[in-house]
């Protein structure tokens, strides 16, 4: 039966009154959406603030990896989405590609004992487990340059995955050498060896869209997020993860016109003037934006009725090696 968006809004606020259910929404989903969350955030946040909640189910509005990381630190929840939405980045490395990657490193001459891997958060359950195994650990983008400061400690080189331009911006603004495998580099000679990763989204913002917003309007800010290409961020006034990018903005004058990189939902909602978005094209993410509030209503019917739909799995030795790298992130 279809419903207009605000018999949809009555009918999940009824099942959240009913059942035990916390809803959960990441920063870029739809508007009518991110409404519905009880928890809001960014990735790592919304993990770690569904650890404490007691309700008997997650509905986690967002993308795979993150629904995974929900499960991966809170085993005993019941997980599920109303859309099984996959972040791009995420699919870019599995298991065996991650083995491929330090396989590289071996035949360049760097042994395992002389690497120690770190995976964004942005990554299946499956990788984190083989960055943890081999004694790695996740990061986010606001916690990447406090891991790989502490990492060097060790003195190995870094297998970053599965964001090039994560690793490479934050090498950058730490001085050191960085390189992406394939890039023709001698992998020896650089302190962060990237994997070839990117987000589809964050490589839509071009140097030429920052010349065009400074040009326009003199004195605009440019503040991107590190997922974007490396001569973005080196152009930029301000680079920082989601909420770092809300606060640097909230914090501005009202007066002070920005221009932002990263995604169009969160933008669109940071601060009702003087903040562009820097792209002449939309930057949604397409499968954050997959759910609507029709699958919320799906979804939470689907546990009324006693068969949850979507419901996330994680095999028992993954979930256990995926906790310990997520944990050794949390430690730091
Ligand atoms: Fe993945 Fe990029 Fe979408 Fe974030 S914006 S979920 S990194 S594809």
């Amino acid at each position: 039966m279809q419903y207009t968006d605000k018999e949809l809004r009555q009918k999940i606020n009824e099942y959240k009154q009913k059942l035990s259910v916390t809803i959960v929404a990441h920063f870029y989903q739809r508007d009518e959406v991110f409404e519905m969350g009880d928890i809001t955030g960014d990735s790592l946040e919304l993990a770690m603030r569904t650890q404490a909640d007691d309700a008997d189910y997650v509905v986690f509005c967002g993308v795979g990896f993150m629904g995974q990381s929900v499960k991966v630190l809170s085993p005993k929840k019941r997980v599920v989405m109303p859309k099984l939405a996959c972040c791009a980045m995420a699919t870019m490395i599995d298991g065996f590609m991650y083995e491929n990657a330090v396989n590289i490193l071996n035949e360049a001459g760097i042994s395992n004992e002389n690497i120690l891997p770190i995976t964004y958060i942005n990554s299946n359950a499956e990788v984190k487990a083989k960055v943890a195994q081999m004694g790695g650990l996740v990061c986010t983008s606001s916690n990447a340059k406090k891991i790989i400061t502490n990492a060097l400690k060790e003195g190995k080189k870094i297998l970053f995955v599965p964001d090039r331009c994560l690793g490479q911006n934050i090498a950058n603004q730490m001085n050191l050498k960085s390189c992406v495998i394939g890039d023709g580099s001698d992998l020896k000679e650089s302190d962060v060896i990237c994997f070839n990763g990117f987000c589809s989204v964050h490589q839509l913002f071009s140097v030429d869209d920052i010349n065009f917003y400074r040009k326009k309007f003199p004195g605009i800010l440019i503040a991107t997020h590190p997922e974007c290409d490396p001569a973005i961020c080196d152009a930029s006034d301000f680079v920082g993860s989601t909420s770092q990018l809300i606060k640097f903005i909230k914090d501005l004058d009202p007066e002070q016109k920005v221009a932002v990189g990263t995604e169009f939902n969160l933008v669109n909602r940071l601060r009702p003037k003087n903040t562009y978005v820097l792209s002449s094209t939309k930057p949604e993410c397409p499968t954050m934006n997959e759910t609507t509030l029709q699958d919320l209503y799906d979804v939470l019917k689907s546990i009324d009725e006693g068969e949850p739909l979507n419901e996330i799995k994680v095999d028992e030795k993954t979930q256990k090696w995926a906790k310990i790298g997520l944990e050794r992130m949390l430690a730091l």
